[in-house]
């Protein structure tokens, strides 16, 4: 029987033995969801992602397991890892790390306004400043490519894919056959917004996933946003091949979540994010976003430190 643990805040379903997927259902349905994930081994316990920072994650988790908290990063977008700072150190790509501190709201105010734009009408009141986790200096540690963490029953690998950021990780599970993918690959792969690397980097981070993949047998990924088969992995590869032939579906939408823009996507939808031909991948790029374009030394400041790889130039 499937276990279940809810609080004010999250919600945790165990999706397979000794994994939680960690949602909010206090959000409404037109709004962005995002999910964490907590995974238990014997001597620790993994949580991977924190968020958007709308209540005491850390807190949540200890309600469910005694374990030593292993925090890591997908990536550093404020809808992943800006719960992070209640937890005592993160591990995340360096290329990424600059980023944690750059989320998508910077103080307590910002942070419940958000919260409450995002609820459902009869929820937003209950929602409070104290409950929010604001940025703040916290210990990080480099996770690198091939990287193993051990939690004794338990290995999990970090495989680096960049692509939708620089520093966008995926974590193997082996034995188990499943990964957890953040947003390297689902329904709505963006790969156009600054600091996102360009298609021909992704082809290359995603060809060293499909090997990886490949060769541990993995048959399931546990997203940030959006679950698949690994099917998602070949179904990506067709898009980009088409992308570089000039031969995608090349089609312009206009998007309200998380804010309006117009974007560009490699396959047909119909309604929004469903494929027309039934698939799953779909990528949003930009036409400077599919040719790698020159690296530019990182200018570093005292105030914006910078995640950028290449020349902020779209
Ligand atoms: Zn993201
Ligand atoms: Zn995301």
């Amino acid at each position: 029987m499937e276990k279940c643990y809810e609080n004010k805040m999250f919600r945790a379903d165990e999706v397979r033995p000794g994994i939680y997927k960690i949602s909010q259902p206090w959000f409404r349905d037109d709004t962005l969801h995002a999910n964490a994930y907590l995974i238990l081994g014997e001597k620790a316990a993994v949580v991977y992602d924190t968020m958007f920072g709308y209540g005491n994650l850390r807190a949540f988790c200890e309600e469910i397991t005694d374990l030593p908290l292993i925090l890591i990063n997908s990536h550093f977008h404020g809808d992943h890892a800006a719960g992070d700072f209640d937890f005592d150190f993160v591990y995340i790509h360096p290329f990424d790390l600059p980023g944690i501190y750059n989320g998508f709201h910077q103080d307590a105010q910002g942070l419940l306004e958000a919260a409450r734009a995002a609820a459902k009408p009869e929820f937003a009141p209950q929602l409070a400043l104290s409950e929010m986790c604001v940025p703040k200096p916290m210990k990080t540690y480099p996770v690198y490519d091939g990287d193993l963490f051990d939690l004794g029953d338990r290995k999990l690998e970090v495989v680096h894919v960049g692509g939708h950021s620089p520093g966008c990780i995926v974590l193997l599970d082996p034995e188990k056959k499943i990964a957890f993918s953040g947003d390297t690959c689902n329904d709505n792969t963006i790969i156009s917004r600054y600091p996102c690397d360009s298609l021909e980097e992704y082809y290359v981070g995603m060809q060293h996933l499909r090997d990886r993949v490949t060769e541990t047998g993995i048959e399931y990924f546990f997203g940030g946003h959006f679950s698949a088969g690994v099917e998602i992995v070949d179904e990506m590869f067709e898009l980009l091949d088409a992308i570089f032939a000039g031969k995608d579906d090349h089609v312009r939408y206009e998007l309200n979540r998380p804010f309006k823009t117009s974007a560009l996507y490699a396959a047909k939808m119909e309604p929004m994010f469903h494929r027309v031909d039934g698939k799953s991948a779909n990528i949003q790029y930009a036409e400077d976003t599919v040719r790698r374009r020159p690296y530019e030394p990182r200018l570093l400041t005292e105030k914006n430190p910078g995640a950028r790889r290449v020349k902020d130039n779209f």
